[in-house]
């Protein structure tokens, strides 16, 4: 193994920008909490964001703050505060550690943002079950507790063909929506509003495909794990310029790493594809892992969950119901490895990595038999690494590193 190996960690130059709006994204949230000037919805994060934005609602989204708890590693010792109101330590540990964060009055926010003590009140809060049933538990225990109205979509899961049927299920939950989003906003809805923001967030996701794209190159300019750290306006700024604006940013400079042939990770020798929920608070750990042995992940599933090709302005309803269900989180087994297989293809793939992610069932693929499929069809071996995406008890740094360094080995062999 390249054990001697110098990690050299290149800076994204957009990084600073990105933090920009991400601070003003909290700050007006803050604001609003504190003047009560504009009124805030909770979200999933693959939820009704657009129809949120277009009524005048601020959106804040509660499994982007799960994810902080991950990374600034608080989120381990939050979670027995669920725990301990009936919430099992095995389900999702976002839903966990972010009531656990709420009941013992702490926060990320507080810590990154200078003035801000807490997340921001909602005055809705709308769930969109087609990640998992959690999302909606865990924004129902908000709505009794600060005694809001929640309000969703039931999206059907397992899909392997995307049909009316389930399209027009979808769209028509979906307007049933704009009533009572009306009753608590006190605005009307306005449909051309409406296309205006799932215009932007199209350009928004548009961009954010063609960031990821980059790293199709030989050798690729990014990895996953700056991904995850960078998919943050895709998911929280969705919908206004502001994201849009900060892809472009971060194209033109990624777009230049390609044309310079600068690598992510030097001599980069084997490229990987991860598959499932990061490891939030290891994302700094694992990076350096793969780093030293000339392995860069240049792909994920999990960082292009927020790619909505199908949002199409001149037929808003129709075309979010359809963006919405045709993710992958929502497919059958069959429409995932038909996903994955493009994926291999498309990033010259030599090995996947499958998260089985302890808390998270519906993000972990590795359960159904598809590694062993996949490596069938493909010839492309895979390593299943036990985990989890905020319950650090659930990974051991040690034999993670082991069963990195040995799947390694195996695909240098076979190069
Ligand atoms: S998909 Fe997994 S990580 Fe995301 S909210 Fe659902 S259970 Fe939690």
């Amino acid at each position: 193994m390249v054990e001697d190996n110098k990690i050299i960690r290149k800076r994204i130059l957009a990084t600073r920008e990105m933090n920009r709006i991400m601070a003003e994204y909290f700050y007006e949230l803050d604001e609003a909490q504190k003047t009560g000037k504009q009124k805030v919805a909770w979200c999933t994060s693959v939820g009704p964001a657009e129809i949120l934005r277009a009524m005048g609602f601020l959106v804040y989204f509660p499994e982007n703050h799960g994810a902080m708890l991950g990374a600034t590693r608080m989120a381990t010792d939050l979670i027995p505060y669920a725990n301990a109101l009936g919430y099992s330590p095995e389900i999702c540990s976002y839903l966990t550690s972010d009531v656990g964060a709420y009941v013992k009055g702490v926060t990320p926010l507080a810590i990154a943002y200078k003035g801000i003590e807490a997340v921001p009140r909602p005055d809705v809060l709308a769930y969109n079950t087609n990640q998992c049933r959690d999302v909606k538990d865990w924004l129902a225990w908000y709505s009794r507790e600060f005694n809001v109205p929640i309000l969703g979509i039931t999206t059907h899961r397992g899909v392997t063909d995307v049909s009316k049927a389930h399209i027009d299920s979808v769209a028509c939950q979906m307007e049933a929506m704009i009533e009572p989003l009306e009753n608590i906003s006190g605005t009307s809805f306005d449909i051309d509003e409406l296309r205006r923001v799932l215009s932007l967030s199209r350009q928004c996701s548009d961009l954010w495909k063609k960031v990821l794209d980059t790293a199709s190159a030989v050798p690729a300019p990014w990895t996953f794990f700056d991904g995850t750290i960078h998919m943050g306006p895709a998911v929280v700024l969705r919908g206004t310029q502001m994201a849009v604006d900060y892809y472009k940013l971060l194209l033109t400079e990624l777009n230049e790493r390609v044309e310079n042939s600068e690598a992510a990770v030097e001599g980069e020798k084997f490229r990987l594809y991860w598959e499932g929920m990061p490891i939030w608070g290891r994302l700094r750990g694992n990076s350096e892992l793969f780093s030293v042995n000339s392995a860069c992940v240049v792909a994920s599933t999990y960082c292009n969950s927020w790619i909505f090709s199908a949002f199409d302005p001149s037929n808003p309803f129709e075309s979010m119901a359809r963006a919405y269900t045709e993710l992958f989180i929502v497919r059958s087994d069959k429409a995932k490895e038909e996903y994955i297989k493009k994926m291999l293809d498309f990033f010259k793939i030599d090995g996947i990595i499958f998260h089985d992610a302890k808390t998270c069932p519906n993000n972990s693929n590795n359960r159904y038999g598809m590694p062993r499929r996949l490596e069938e069809e493909t010839a492309v071996p895979s390593l299943v690494i036990n985990g989890d995406l905020n319950d650090m008890r659930c990974v051991s740094d040690e034999q993670l590193k082991t069963n990195i360094e040995a799947f390694i080995e195996q695909l240098e062999e076979k190069k």
